[in-house]
């Protein structure tokens, strides 16, 4: 039966994408060899680190601006405490929506003085706050693009001279942004990318440097670049599916295509959800992400027969994480317009039912 994989990760990959990594698995390219099983150091794994690194950069428009992009590993958790690391000197704001945030800045307290620039945590983080402040002094300014738990992302990007970090896991190569704006992004692969086991990191080589405190090599981003992302052993697999899923998308059109279909599944399950009394959107309209849409049932009554209907057509990964509940539909860019439309169908056909 066909599945329509609606969950929040890891890892959501166009199909051409896992045939191809399937076989590289086996044999790269006709090399006689695995791709896990050669050397990094090999001419074939370096052009693929290479493809990946630069292909980064292309996609979000940032090449020749003075950014390197890395592939790093310890997830996007690591980032929390790795951004802080590098960058926090003395004093750093963030912006409180949702668990990701938490963690981050949790983090990054063990490094110095941290603001809460803005918090929607008192409407268990429904939307996303705006018209804050942002201190002149910070050493940058913490923001989660993409709040995969929550159902909300940032439309509009605070306009500052602080330097801007972001946490993309979730929604990078969704949308068309002004990368530029970023003096840091960075992105766990295993929603947009690639399998877990790598994190995207694409940093502005100006803000490095700046901190007093001795940085371990491994946690050192100045190190990474200069070793061109290969200080110590990459992981290969995560590296090279990253790399196909990135030229899979350049293929398509890039970030411009990829978006105009996105736009086209956010809107189609969001009308349903305004349109059907039997569900009812969590996030602010606003705010709502075109990743994630968490929902819930009206009539708890209906939530057996919905979840039947859902397992019956093959629809699978959209219960809510427990701090929200309900439903979420994660709509990554691998996930074809025709599953939401198959979820959308089941939807109404619940609501003649009810
Ligand atoms: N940030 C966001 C927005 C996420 O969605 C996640 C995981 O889902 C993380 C960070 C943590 O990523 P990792 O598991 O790679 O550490």
């Amino acid at each position: 039966m066909k599945k329509h994989n609606f969950s929040a990760g890891p890892c959501i990959l166009p199909k051409e994408v896992m045939q191809k990594a399937s076989e590289a698995v086996v044999e790269l390219d006709g090399i006689g060899l695995s791709l896990i099983e050669i050397s990094h150091r090999s001419k074939e794994f370096v052009a693929i680190m290479e493809k990946a690194r630069s292909l980064a950069l292309e996609l979000m428009g940032l090449e020749g601006k003075g950014y390197q992009a890395l592939f790093l590993q310890g997830g996007a958790s690591m980032q929390f405490l790795m951004t802080a690391y590098n960058l926090l000197d003395k004093k750093a704001g963030y912006v409180n929506t949702g668990t990701w945030s938490q963690k981050a800045i949790k983090e990054a307290k063990l490094f110095g003085e941290i603001v809460e620039v803005a918090s929607s945590q008192a409407e268990n983080f429904n939307h996303i706050p705006k018209g804050y402040s942002i201190p002149s002094d910070l050493d940058y300014l913490h923001l989660t693009s993409n709040n995969t738990i929550f159902g909300t992302q940032i439309k509009e990007f605070p306009k500052t001279n602080v330097p801007l970090v972001c946490d993309m896991s979730s929604d990078i190569f969704s949308r068309q942004l002004d990368f530029s704006q970023f003096d840091l992004i960075y992105a766990g692969a295993q929603k947009n990318m690639g399998p877990a086991g790598t994190t995207l990191v694409v940093v502005k080589e100006d803000v490095l440097g700046k901190v007093s405190r001795k940085i371990p090599s491994m946690l050192d981003y100045s190190v990474h670049a200069s070793k061109e992302s290969m200080f110590n052993t990459p992981p290969v697999f995560a590296v090279y599916v990253s790399m196909l899923t990135m030229q899979w998308l350049k293929d398509l059109g890039g970030i411009a295509a990829i978006e105009e279909i996105n736009e086209r599944k956010a809107s189609l399950i969001y009308s349903e959800i305004e349109l059907n009394p039997v569900f009812s959107g969590f996030a602010a309209k606003e705010d709502r992400s075109i990743m994630n849409a968490t929902f819930n049932i009206t009539d708890e009554g209906l939530k057996e027969v919905f979840d039947g209907m859902c397992k019956e057509a093959g629809i699978s990964g959209i219960n809510g994480h427990r701090s929200v509940g309900g439903y979420r539909a994660s709509m990554y860019n691998a996930l074809p317009l025709e599953s939401v439309g198959v979820l959308v169908d089941i939807m109404s056909e619940l609501e003649k039912k009810g």
